[in-house]
């Protein structure tokens, strides 16, 4: 007998997401550069804040996220009623997704874009549609000349995953305004943090009813495994996502750590510093070994090899060194390896592992 229990529309065509990989079999002094994670770890003030939290672990959050939206519209410059708090900015991206886009509607992200666009898209049973990038970089009129009248979102990631690249104010301006009328634009300013001065977008969403804003806590503070991220837009925007937010999507214990993270601008302008020190370190190094890379604005670097195969031989030297780095040909970046901006020990041993791997490949093709 076939069974007729069948999922909706969209969802078997769902690759799953596969994260950055965290161990290697038998090989120990390991450091995982795969998934963007701060190498500094969290802020003292928000383990301080965790572990205050603990023992009420068996109350149900606030449902509002009152105090969090408070302390980061102090931080920002921004309305705190227009504020919505997910589990991670990836819950965000989904609830815009469900909220905005179905069965016949066309979500569009671009070329290298982030893969959890694709994934939410099809979720809701809308189509995804792939704009090309130039050069790796977002490209305003190649979006503009994607949409129809079927589209309803469209994602850019600004800096961008895994490119690293960004696109300015005036660019990201002229996207919003050359929309159609029934599209919605969500920035993800997942790596905002890393660019000094810069605030996502902030007065295009005051200025506009068409552009949202997702941030996440799992980048700069350092606080992935707990999954807090918001986002900030228009209030009528913002009233839909909570409709189907659920009450308590949000543990208390990552409320509070979230808090008190977004509150320590000390905090933040040392990790900032550091990863800007360690990145423009790590590009130079990589570059004067014959390995070049786009200028980063966030807290990892392409790199990019001559091709496919010199780019898997390089990951599975760097895996040999005890180095995880994140393969991207999921991301249409074939020849190039993703990897996050450690500390100093990092670089210097990626640094040293990729110098060591081109050395070695040097007169033997
Ligand atoms: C890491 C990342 C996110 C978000 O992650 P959460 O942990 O769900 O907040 C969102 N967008 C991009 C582009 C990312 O790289």
């Amino acid at each position: 007998m076939t069974s007729q229990i069948r999922p909706q529309p969209g969802i078997m065509q769902i690759t799953p997401y596969v994260g950055g990989k965290t161990s290697l079999a038998g090989a120990d002094n390991v450091i995982k550069l795969s998934s963007n994670e701060n190498p500094l770890g969290p802020s003292d003030a928000a383990i301080e804040a965790m572990r205050r939290a603990a023992p009420n672990t068996h109350r149900y959050p606030s449902s509002d996220h009152r105090s969090l939206r408070d302390a980061i519209a102090l931080v920002h410059g921004l309305d705190a009623d227009r504020i919505i708090c997910g589990a991670g900015s990836d819950e965000v991206i989904a609830f815009l997704c469900q909220a905005y886009a179905g069965p016949g509607d066309e979500v569009i992200h671009t070329e290298h874009g982030f893969a959890m666009y694709r994934i939410s898209a099809l979720a809701a049973g809308a189509a995804p549609v792939e704009v090309p990038e130039r050069d790796r970089v977002t490209d305003v009129d190649a979006i503009l000349a994607a949409c129809t009248e079927r589209t309803r979102l469209v994602f850019i990631a600004n800096p961008n995953n895994p490119t690293g690249t960004m696109i300015g104010e005036a660019e990201v301006a002229r996207l919003a305004a050359g929309l159609p009328p029934q599209v919605l634009l969500v920035l993800d300013g997942a790596y905002a943090e890393f660019v000094d001065g810069f605030d996502s977008g902030t007065a295009l969403i005051e200025a506009r009813d068409n552009v949202v804003m997702t941030r996440t806590f799992s980048k700069l503070y350092g606080l992935g495994g707990i999954r807090v991220g918001w986002g900030y837009g228009p209030r009528a925007i913002i009233d839909v996502l909570n409709r189907i937010r659920g009450p308590f999507n949000v543990s208390g214990t990552a409320l509070a750590a979230a808090e008190a993270a977004v509150l320590d601008a000390g905090y933040v302008r040392h990790c900032r510093a550091e990863n800007t020190k360690w990145r423009g370190w790590l590009a130079d190094a990589l570059a004067a070994s014959g390995v070049p890379s786009d200028t980063s604005c966030a807290n990892f670097i392409l790199a990019r090899f001559a091709d496919q195969t010199e780019a898997e031989d390089c990951d599975a030297y760097l895996q040999s060194q005890g180095l995880i780095v994140r393969r991207v040909v999921g991301y249409k970046l074939p020849n190039a390896l993703r990897i996050t901006v450690g500390d100093e020990i990092s670089c210097r041993r990626v640094a040293a592992a990729v110098a060591a791997f081109k050395g070695a490949g040097q007169g033997t093709a």
